[in-house]
């Protein structure tokens, strides 16, 4: 498989649940080719915060803390398999993404976010969760699904 882009800064495995690397291995870089600026925006933030990103950590053994959902979740994924409801998450569609920073400063991070999506210098990272629902749980939101297509904070209801 000729792959459009290939992130500098994360695996395949950062990307994708153990269950679908185990079912696709790196056949998995195909649900990201379809629209592969999202990967180029994880390449862009991780330049600009110019430190350790994770997204998942199931594969890097005695990293923490442990994340297999972080990015692209399939139907099997814990948080999809428990849904009784429609869920329509970015996470199902490879356009959301739960970024770490490896130092801990889930704060600063999501300021530094929320600065880069508010200056319009992502492709199409245009949204983000409250830091008050995301921070303290040890993770960040973002994705493209800002219904105006202008930054917005928003929070699940
Ligand atoms: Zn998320």
């Amino acid at each position: 498989m000729t792959l459009i882009y290939v992130p500098k800064y994360y695996n395949i495995k950062e990307l994708v649940s153990p269950v679908v690397y185990n079912k696709y291995g790196n056949s998995a870089w195909m649900f990201f080719q379809g629209d592969p600026e999202y990967l180029m925006d994880l390449d862009f933030l991780r330049e600009e915060w110019g430190s350790g990103i994770y997204l998942n950590t199931w594969a890097f053994p005695g990293v923490k803390p442990y994340r297999d959902e972080a990015a692209y979740r399939c139907n099997v994924d814990d948080i999809v398999r428990k849904k009784r409801g429609p869920y329509c998450s970015g996470h199902t569609m490879c356009k959301a993404f739960d970024p770490m920073p490896a130092n801990g400063q889930y704060e600063k991070f999501w300021h530094f976010i929320w600065a880069l999506i508010t200056n319009g210098k992502f492709k199409r990272f245009n949204r983000i969760e409250h830091h008050k629902h995301t921070v303290a749980k040890g993770y960040v939101h973002i994705d493209s699904f800002s219904p105006s297509g202008k930054p917005e904070v928003f929070t699940i209801k």
